[in-house]
């Protein structure tokens, strides 16, 4: 999926009265834009591109967090454009592995999971990103005149130098594995039975049986086909079912690669899984990690960010006075474009100063930022 890039339209600059309030930032004096956080690698670099990178949940309507994470990227990518002079796009990862069902067996006890790739196949995972960002994502190309892709995480796994980098990863495996696990040292990794494409969700069964710079090969079980092999090499076998951190750590390896600065954008909830990130980053000999952003949070108002599986479980403790569509953004009452434009207002105040951008917002707050510069 692509977008065309048309000029920005000037309408949508936030009007200086509806300012949120905040405390002087830690950064006051030594950043001035959010965005120059990125400058000191692009200087080390001397880069004249830069690709943001952020993700796409799909496992259910995406709240309001992740589209101001989401719409923070594009209005980096263009501060990073016009501000540091680069060229910058936006390469946004669908994340189809999310867990779409669970088995347990009920002789063990055992987890077994499918992934939103294995149970939807590539066509229905095309459909879900394009209902819930598609029409949001070209809206604000639209407003920023920053082009963006979408690859979900099934494609970019396929290519050979991602598996080249988990393989890397096994390689330093002693070291890594306390990085990316500091209380047990224990990171399982999964591969989806050949036959019916569940796999052991902690991989308790799954062993690696030998290993290489080219290949290597794992031992699993499966709930209804019993034991297989498989295979990881850089040209095929396996999909790799990686822990979240480990996933992060090959990706963001495979995006240093690129000839375009990698920089990472994440909600700043991801902060101390990011410092472990880093740490792993160390493990590699010469390897810097990659340029961060963290974008400000939405919080419900027990200070809690936003999160869908505590609003599924009846726990987000939402004032009631929360608009239904800052839960579910398909809940929108307007148009998708007056939900960008509404969003890069927004994002626009909390970027309009580094003390805005660097601490979160509860729903009634956005609220009434939104109300009192006059958007909805
Ligand atoms: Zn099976």
């Amino acid at each position: 999926m692509s977008s065309s890039v048309p000029p920005p339209p000037e309408s949508v600059i936030p009007p200086e009265a509806a300012a949120p309030v905040s405390p002087v930032s830690v950064t006051v004096g030594a950043v001035e834009h959010s965005v120059d956080f990125v400058r000191p690698r692009l200087r080390a670099r001397a880069a004249r591109r830069a690709a943001l990178y952020a993700g796409v949940q799909i496992n259910g309507a995406p709240h309001l967090g992740t589209n101001v994470m989401q719409t923070a990227a594009f209005l980096l990518a263009r501060a990073a454009r016009d501000r540091l002079g680069v060229r910058a796009d936006l390469r946004f990862g669908a994340l189809d592995n999310a867990p779409y069902d669970t088995r347990v067996c009920p002789r063990t006890g055992t987890a077994y999971t499918r992934s939103y790739h294995h149970a939807l196949g590539q066509a229905g995972i095309a459909d879900l990103v394009k209902r819930f960002y598609g029409g949001l994502f070209d809206a604000l190309t639209a407003l920023t005149g920053v082009p963006y892709t979408v690859e979900t995480y099934t494609r970019q796994q396929e290519s050979p130098a991602f598996r080249e980098e988990f393989l890397a990863s096994l390689g330093r495996w002693e070291e890594l594995r306390w990085t990316l696990a500091p209380s047990s040292g224990r990171v399982p990794v999964g591969f989806p039975c050949p036959a019916c494409g569940w796999l052991q969700k902690s991989g308790e069964h799954t062993e690696l049986l030998d290993a290489d710079a080219r290949r290597a090969r794992f031992a699993a079980v499966c709930l209804d086909h019993g034991r297989y092999e498989i295979d990881v090499r850089p040209d095929g076998g396996a999909w790799l079912g990686l822990t979240t951190l480990h996933r992060n750590l090959v990706k963001e390896r495979l995006a240093d690669r690129d000839e375009a600065l990698p920089v990472i954008v994440k909600g700043a909830d991801w902060a101390a899984g990011c410092r472990l990130l880093d740490e792993a980053f160390l493990c590699f000999p010469g390897a810097r990690p990659p340029a961060r952003v963290f974008t400000p949070v939405v919080l419900s108002a027990s200070g809690a960010k936003l999160s869908k599986s505590l609003m599924r479980e009846g726990r987000a403790e939402l004032s009631p006075d929360t608009p239904p569509w800052m839960l579910d953004a398909t809940r929108w009452p307007g148009t998708t474009e007056r939900y960008a434009v509404t969003l890069h207002r927004l994002v626009s105040l909390m970027l309009s100063d580094p003390r805005h951008f660097e601490r979160g917002y509860t729903t009634p707050e956005v609220a009434r930022l939104l109300r009192e510069s006059d958007t909805i």
